[in-house]
C-alpha cells in the first residue's frame, strides 16, 4: 500500500497562489507526492503527523552553492573578491582530492538539510579529474537531498580554463550525463557549470552552450562580479551571440549594466545572488536584488561559499532584506528600487530557485501532484512566539534550531529537530580530517 502522511493544523504557507495560506491546515502526503492541501482534509488511513505546533512551507532551494568547499568554511571572513579567487580558487582547489570533494559536499548537503534546505544546485568547479565528480555525484546521493550537480572543470592541471581560455567544456559532463545522470526524474540531476565570456573566448561560450544544450542540461554561470562586469559584458556578448534563454541562470549579476539586466528580463533568463558572500567579499560589487526586482526578475537565492559565510537560506533571506531596504530607502542605487517584503523574500528561496533549477514542476510550492518537499518550522519557540506574521518570524527572525520537520519527496530528513539517518560523527570526523590535510598541502593559507 502506498504510504500516506498527513501532516495536520499547522500554519500553512502554501507559496502557491492558486492555494494560499491557511491559518490552520494539512498538507496530505501520498506515495512521496503531495495529493492535497487544504483547510481540513480527512484521509482516515493516514498516519497523522501533529503540526499544530508548526508553520509548514516548502523546503528551501539553494540554487547555487559550491558545497566543495564546506570544509574549509568560515576560514574567509576577512577576505576580498579577488583574495578569494587566490585562496580558494587557485590556493585550495588544485589540492582537492575525490575524496575532499566527496566529503566537502556531504558536509555542505546534510547542514544544508538540517537548516530546511531541500533543493541544492552544487556548483562544483573542483573537478581536477573523473574521479571527482563521481565523488560529487555520489555524496550528493548519498546525502538524500534534491541536487543538480552542475558539471565544472579542473583545477591545477596546467591548463588554461578561465581566462580567455581556448579549452572546451571538459566532455566529462558527456560521460556523467550518459553514464550517472541521465534520468531527468531522479531526484539528483545533472546542469553545465559554465564558465562564459568572463573566461572563455566567444568560440568556447558558443560551443559550450551547444555542447549543454545537446546533452538536454541547463546552464548555470557566474556574470558581473567586481570588474569583471564592465570588462567584459558578459551579458551583452551572450545577446549578439543569441545564446540567452530561459535554460539559463546567471549569478550574481552586481556589476552588471542596466542595459544587461534587460536583457536578462527579456530573454527570460533567470538570475541568481548570494546576498552574504557579495556583502563579504570585498570588491564584489552592490547586490543586485532591487535593480532586478524593478525590472520583473525574480532572482532565486543562494548559500554560494561558506568560506565567507552562512549556507542557510534564512541567514541569506534575512541579510538580502536588510540590504535591499536600506538601499532602497536611502536611494542609493542607481535606479529606483522596491522596498521588498518578507513574504517576497520567501518566493525566492523557494518556487524561484526551483523555477531556477527547472524543477518547478517538481518542488517549490505545496501543490497537489509535486513532490513532498516541505519543512516545519516551530512557531512557539521563545525566539518566535507569538507568531503574528508567519512570513515575518521566518526571515526576520527563525534559525535552523527551529526548524522541527524537513521531509524531501516525502521522506523525513530531520524530524523533532535532529537529523534522521546520518552519521553525523562520521562526517564531522571526515570534514576535520580533510581541512587538516588541505591545510597541510597549501600550507594554511
Ligand atoms: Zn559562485
Amino acid at each position: 500500500m502506498t504510504k500516506r502522511l498527513i501532516f495536520k493544523g499547522g500554519h500553512v504557507l502554501s507559496m502557491d497562489p492558486g492555494i494560499g495560506e491557511f491559518e490552520q491546515g494539512d498538507v496530505l502526503v501520498e506515495g512521496g507526492r503531495i495529493a492535497a492541501v487544504g483547510p481540513s482534509i480527512d484521509a482516515l488511513d493516514a498516519e497523522v503527523i501533529d503540526v499544530s505546533d508548526g508553520i509548514v512551507l516548502p523546503g528551501f532551494v539553494d540554487a547555487h552553492r559550491h558545497t566543495w568547499q564546506s570544509a574549509l568554511r568560515h576560514r574567509l571572513g576577512e577576505i576580498s573578491f579577488s583574495g578569494y579567487g587566490c585562496v580558494m580558487l587557485r590556493g585550495f582547489a588544485p589540492h582537492y582530492s575525490p575524496d575532499d570533494v566527496h566529503i566537502g559536499t556531504l558536509l555542505g548537503c546534510v547542514s544544508a538539510l538540517e537548516a530546511g534546505t531541500t533543493t541544492l544546485l552544487d556548483w562544483s568547479h573542483a573537478l581536477n579529474t573523473p574521479e571527482h565528480a563521481d565523488a560529487a555525484v555520489d555524496a550528493l546521493r548519498a546525502s538524500g537531498i534534491r541536487a543538480v550537480f552542475a558539471q565544472g572543470w579542473p583545477r591545477g592541471d596546467g591548463q588554461n580554463w578561465t581566462t580567455a581560455s581556448t579549452l572546451g567544456h571538459p566532455s566529462d559532463i558527456e560521460r556523467v550525463r550518459r553514464e550517472l545522470l541521465f534520468s531527468d526524474d531522479a531526484l539528483v540531476t545533472h546542469a553545465m557549470a559554465a564558465r562564459g565570456p568572463e573566461m572563455t573566448t566567444e568560440v568556447i561560450v558558443q560551443h559550450d552552450f551547444a555542447l549543454a544544450r545537446q546533452l538536454g542540461l541547463r546552464i548555470s554561470m557566474h556574470a558581473g562580479t567586481g570588474e569583471f562586469g564592465p570588462k567584459y559584458r558578459a551579458i551583452e556578448k551572450m545577446a549578439k551571440l543569441g545564446l540567452l534563454g530561459p535554460d539559463l541562470t546567471l549569478i550574481h549579476l552586481c556589476t552588471s549594466s542596466e542595459a544587461e539586466l534587460r536583457m536578462v528580463a527579456d530573454h527570460g533568463v533567470h538570475a541568481c545572488i548570494g546576498p552574504q558572500a557579495e556583502m563579504m567579499l570585498d570588491g564584489a560589487g552592490v547586490m543586485a536584488l532591487g535593480r532586478l526586482m524593478a525590472l520583473g526578475i525574480e532572482p532565486c537565492l543562494s548559500g554560494d561559499t561558506e568560506t565567507c559565510g552562512s549556507g542557510d537560506l534564512l541567514t541569506q533571506m534575512r541579510i538580502a532584506l536588510a540590504a535591499q531596504r536600506m538601499l532602497a530607502s536611502n536611494n542609493l542605487e542607481p535606479i529606483e528600487t522596491p522596498s521588498l517584503t518578507p513574504r517576497q523574500l520567501l518566493e525566492l528561496a523557494t518556487i524561484a530557485g526551483a523555477r531556477a533549477c527547472g524543477l518547478s514542476e517538481r518542488t517549490g510550492s505545496l501543490t497537489p501532484g509535486k513532490d513532498a518537499d516541505l519543512i516545519v518550522i516551530r512557531r512557539s519557540d521563545l525566539n518566535l512566539v507569538p507568531v503574528s506574521d508567519p512570513a515575518g518570524a521566518i526571515v526576520l527572525a527563525a534559525h535552523p534550531g527551529n526548524i522541527d520537520t524537513v521531509v524531501v519527496k516525502g521522506e523525513f530528513k530531520k524530524r523533532y529537530g535532529e537529523l534522521v539517518g546520518y552519521d553525523i560523527p562520521s562526517i564531522k570526523r571526515r570534514a576535520f580530517n580533510s581541512r587538516e590535510r588541505l591545510l597541510a598541502l597549501s600550507n594554511g593559507k
